[in-house]
This record gives C-alpha cells, sequence and structure tokens, in this order.
C-alpha cells in the first residue's frame, strides 16, 4: 500500500460524549490543524463522591495548542459548552457560537474572570466561518433550545456534516422547522461523513412537536381549582414560551422562581426570542394572587437539592407553601441517575396532597434528539459515504451504526473517547489511540478523576479512616501510648477499637529493631499495615480503613 500522505489526511478524534451522554467535545484535524467541535460537561455519579461536574481531559489538544484554530459550539446546552470557562484557559484559541448561545457563553465566561481575555467570534444563524483550513457552514436545525446548528465542515480532503443534538420538530414554536430541500442541497455536494446524534436511536417514533405538548397542556390546566406550578429545563425557551402561553390560556398570572429560569429567559430575549413574554411577578406578589389565578415556572425538575422546587417543597420558600388541590407539572424527561431524587421529590409532593403529573400520564414533553424515522431522513437528505455515530452510549452508538447501514449507507465507524478516526482517505478506520481522561471539579481545582484525592475520599465513605499519632523519646521508644482517632468506623463501645488498635501498635513497636524504629519511614508504613489490617479484622469490613500515621519525636 502506497504511503499516507499526512498533510492530506482528515481525522476525527472524540475526546467526550463517545461511550456517554454528556461532555462533548470532538476534533477535527486536516494539514496538522485541529478544530474542537464542543466543549461540554457532565454530572458525577457517586463513584466520584464530592463531585459533581466532570469533563474531558484535554492533555491531548493541549500538547497541539498552537494548531488549535478554534472551538466552534453547537448549542448552548452544558453538555456541549458547559466546560469552557473551565479549560479555555488551557486552550485559548477563538470561540465561535452563535448569538443565544454567546449570550450564555460570556456569561459564563465573566463569571470565571475570563470575558476580556476570550475571543468569541458571534456567527449569524446559518452563517459561515473560516477558520483555515476549515470553513464551517452553520446549519440551523430543530432541538430543545434555540438555535442548535450543525455544522458543515469543508476541508480539502472533503466535507463533514456534524449535526450536533437535534430532531425534526415539523412546528417548533421557536425557532424555524428544519427545511429539507436545505439538507437536500448539502446532500448534493457529496459529503464523506455525517457524525451524528444517537441519543435516541432506539426509538421507533418520532421525537413529536413543542405545538402538541401546548396543546395537551392547555387541556391539563383547564379547570383546575388551586394553584398550578410548572417545572422543565431552564434552557428549553420553547418549553419556557408554552408554559406561559398555558398561564394565560388558563387565565393565570406568571410567577418565574429560580435564577437560571430567569437568565436563560433573558439570554433569548437578548437573541430577539419570546420578545412578547408576558410580565411576571415575583414569589412576594405572586402570594397575593388567589390560587386559581396563579401559575408558578420554576427551575428542579430533576429533584436537584438547591433548585427551587425541593426549596417549596421542604418549606423552605417563604412565600409559596404547597397544600391540597395544587397541582405540580413536571414537563421534562428523568435524566438517568435522577430517578431516586426524583421519586423523592413525587412522594413528598403527594405527601402534602398535590397532585402530580408528569410525562407518564400525559404528552408533556417531548425530546429533543432523533428517533428511527427523523434518522432515516436525515441520512437520506445528507447521504454521506461513513456514519459516525456519537453523542449516545456504547449500545446507542453500536445500534445507530447497525441502523445507517440497514437503509444503505456504506461505512459506519463506532469511535470510543480517544479513537482517531482516519475518514479520508477511505476507508473510515481508528487509527490509533490517544490519552484520554475526566477532569472533576473539586472545589477551586480542577483535577484528574483519579486524583488520589478522591481515590482516598471514596475509600475513607465506605471504610472510614483510622489517625494514629506517635510521640517517640529517646532511643525511639514510646514517650506516651499512640494516639488512636477513628473516623466512620464501626464500634461495638466507644472508643473499644482505638484502644485496641493503640495496644496492639505499643507491643508491636517494641518488639521492632532499632533501625526500623529510628526511621519515620519505615515505622510510620509497619504501623499503618498493622492498624488498616487491625480495622479490617475488628469490623470485618472491606479492605479496612483508610489509616495515617503521624511520627513526632522529642
Ligand atoms: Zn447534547
Ligand atoms: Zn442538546
Amino acid at each position: 500500500m502506497s504511503e499516507i500522505d499526512k498533510n492530506k489526511e482528515l481525522l476525527f478524534l472524540p475526546l467526550g460524549g463517545s461511550g456517554e451522554i454528556g461532555m462533548n467535545m470532538n476534533l477535527y484535524c486536516y494539514g496538522g490543524k485541529w478544530l474542537m467541535v464542543d466543549c461540554g460537561i457532565s454530572f458525577a455519579d457517586t463513584y466520584l463522591p464530592g463531585i459533581d461536574i466532570i469533563m474531558p481531559d484535554t492533555a491531548f489538544i493541549e500538547s497541539k495548542r498552537k494548531n488549535l484554530v478554534g472551538i466552534v459550539i453547537t448549542h448552548a446546552h452544558e453538555d456541549h459548552v458547559g466546560a469552557i470557562a473551565y479549560l479555555w484557559p488551557k486552550l485559548r484559541c477563538p470561540i465561535y457560537a452563535t448569538a443565544f448561545t454567546m449570550t450564555l457563553l460570556k456569561s459564563k465566561l465573566d463569571e470565571a474572570g475570563l470575558l476580556e481575555q476570550a475571543q468569541i467570534i458571534e456567527v449569524p444563524l446559518d452563517g459561515n466561518v473560516d477558520i483555515a483550513p476549515f470553513g464551517v457552514d452553520f446549519v440551523t436545525l430543530t432541538h430543545s433550545i434555540p438555535e442548535p446548528s450543525a455544522l458543515k465542515i469543508t476541508t480539502p480532503a472533503g466535507v463533514i456534516f456534524h449535526t450536533g443534538d437535534w430532531k425534526l420538530d415539523p412546528d417548533p414554536l421557536v425557532g424555524k422547522a428544519v427545511c429539507p430541500d436545505a439538507l437536500k442541497a448539502i446532500g448534493d455536494e457529496s459529503i464523506l461523513a455525517m457524525v451524528c446524534d444517537s441519543t435516541n436511536v432506539f426509538n421507533k417514533e418520532p421525537a413529536g412537536s413543542e405545538r402538541t405538548v401546548r396543546d395537551n397542556m392547555i387541556q391539563i390546566v383547564k379547570g383546575k381549582k388551586g394553584r398550578i406550578i410548572a417545572s422543565s429545563f431552564s434552557s428549553n425557551i420553547a418549553r419556557l414560551e408554552t408554559l406561559a402561553k398555558v398561564a394565560v390560556a388558563a387565565g393565570r398570572t406568571l410567577c418565574l422562581i429560580g435564577l437560571s429560569l430567569k437568565r436563560n429567559l433573558a439570554a433569548a430575549q437578548n437573541a430577539g426570542y419570546l420578545l412578547d413574554f408576558p410580565d411576571f411577578l415575583d414569589e412576594e406578589a405572586a402570594a397575593k394572587v388567589s390560587k386559581d389565578k396563579i401559575f408558578y415556572i420554576c427551575t428542579g425538575c430533576q429533584g436537584e437539592a438547591r433548585a427551587a422546587l425541593s426549596r417549596i417543597v421542604s418549606g423552605n420558600a417563604k412565600y409559596l407553601k404547597l397544600s391540597k388541590g395544587d397541582t405540580v407539572i413536571f414537563s421534562s424527561k428523568i435524566i438517568p441517575g435522577n430517578d431516586l431524587q426524583i421519586a423523592r421529590l413525587h412522594n413528598s409532593l403527594v405527601e402534602l396532597g398535590v397532585e402530580v403529573i408528569t410525562g407518564k400520564e400525559a404528552f408533556i414533553h417531548v425530546s429533543g434528539h432523533p428517533g428511527q424515522k427523523e434518522l432515516k431522513d436525515m441520512y437520506d437528505w445528507i447521504r454521506p459515504e461513513i456514519s459516525v455515530p456519537v453523542h449516545g452510549e456504547i449500545r446507542h452508538m453500536t445500534h445507530h451504526a447497525k441502523f445507517a447501514k440497514s437503509i444503505g449507507i456504506k461505512q459506519a465507524i463506532v469511535p470510543h473517547n480517544g479513537s482517531m478516526i482516519r475518514l479520508s482517505p477511505q476507508p473510515a478506520q481508528i487509527i490509533s489511540e490517544v490519552y484520554r481522561g475526566r477532569f472533576a471539579v473539586d472545589g477551586k481545582f480542577l483535577i484528574k478523576d483519579d486524583d488520589p484525592a478522591i481515590v482516598s475520599r471514596r475509600r475513607i465513605l465506605y471504610n472510614g479512616a483510622i489517625i494514629v499519632s506517635v510521640v517517640l523519646g529517646h532511643g525511639s521508644i514510646f514517650a506516651a501510648p499512640p494516639h488512636v482517632t477513628a473516623l466512620g468506623v464501626p464500634d461495638d463501645k466507644e472508643g473499644a477499637l482505638e484502644e485496641y488498635i493503640s495496644k496492639l501498635v505499643q507491643d508491636a513497636v517494641k518488639k521492632m529493631p532499632l533501625s526500623v524504629r529510628s526511621d519515620d519511614k519505615k515505622i510510620a508504613e509497619r504501623i499503618r499495615v498493622l492498624a488498616r489490617k487491625a480495622a479490617k479484622g475488628y469490623t470485618g469490613k472491606g479492605t479496612g480503613a483508610v489509616t495515617s500515621v503521624n511520627i513526632t519525636r522529642i
């Protein structure tokens, strides 16, 4: 086989979002230059105790920073834009996005003190930018947020259609419906690869329209006598408008609770959406309106402890106490992993005598991602040589690849984070694996997710901790009995375990040769192993508590 000219290769490399739903970060490379598409976060699970936010480790692209020509953001969801304020200082290249996304991004950069330094370029809807060697055309689709942009990325080695998150909403209510002719025209240009959303690939039915949600919701609210409280994702601007229209149709006054709702509404209005959004009251004024004339929209549809809905339910909202006859509408899906906290919230509401309506009882939410019918339409319009499923767990992406082949796409390749895929010259194949990892936000620090702080925190969480303080005097003999503190370790009698370990350590150290006793490192390690084993034997639990030993010599 003839040698491949590296400068003429077109490469695709996901660092996040392939093998998981969240923290999207995709890279394209041509002629040694790199273009990043999206830079998102994800939420940590219990494997990372004390961590809320995670994102891709950018070590690989940091090493190529001089050749990183730009970051393009497809839309303003956190899994696409949320990591910029954390990672931009490591990347330092221009950022491109449309107006709505840019407004939210700017407030994030401002909060992080980066707004002055970051070079941000606002791109008009359906506009194009030259980020040499990449020509990037923004193509507005429909999703659950304004201005979701697919990207047509043109290089001398071929054209990519990167869909971003999308669905086909025939009547999106905010923004325009997708134009099949425009997409067919893109398909006519001979697209090398389509890098496409896999989230709902198992759905046989299309996502449905926001219009249907609006009509259903009006029916549900009609005739209700108590307060109505509706909750959805703050960034779902079409839903926010739907809820406002439902309130108006029911002759109710609006009250908005939650900072992120107000922030998203302001961003939408700044970008020219929802300009006729009705006036709304604050919580104090809303409390004076009769129950059958008020409509609250609040944050917290995922049961988040700090969001408005949880505060209201736990009685911590000064001006709003829910009671029998009130109705709470969850106009959103349950994000996997949030099931338990949402169930807890539902139960608390039911206990208060509140009627709870979710997507199970009524069609009050539409997904923002394409089912099989929509995927087929998109493949028929774009007609790529290669399908590259992303934005999914491995089961979604594998199914997506099979699906693409079943409808006539010649090649389909399933990436993992870190897979370097050569798209051109063909055939598409994984040519190497690069370093990939995850960063975790831990207070003020951005650390690797396998940082010793997290590893020992996880062990402490399961097994507890033991601290042994030893004071040695002349001849490396105890000046006082070892002091032992046990944290989070079960005991049948308070202090019994500590006493037991203290005694064991005393006896063991006495028997150690002077060469060990006089060496801080050696003696500390011997005591550490002894105390950990003792705790394990005493409690019969796990791998033994995390043990730390302090040696003081006087
Ligand atoms: Zn997404
Ligand atoms: Zn999205």
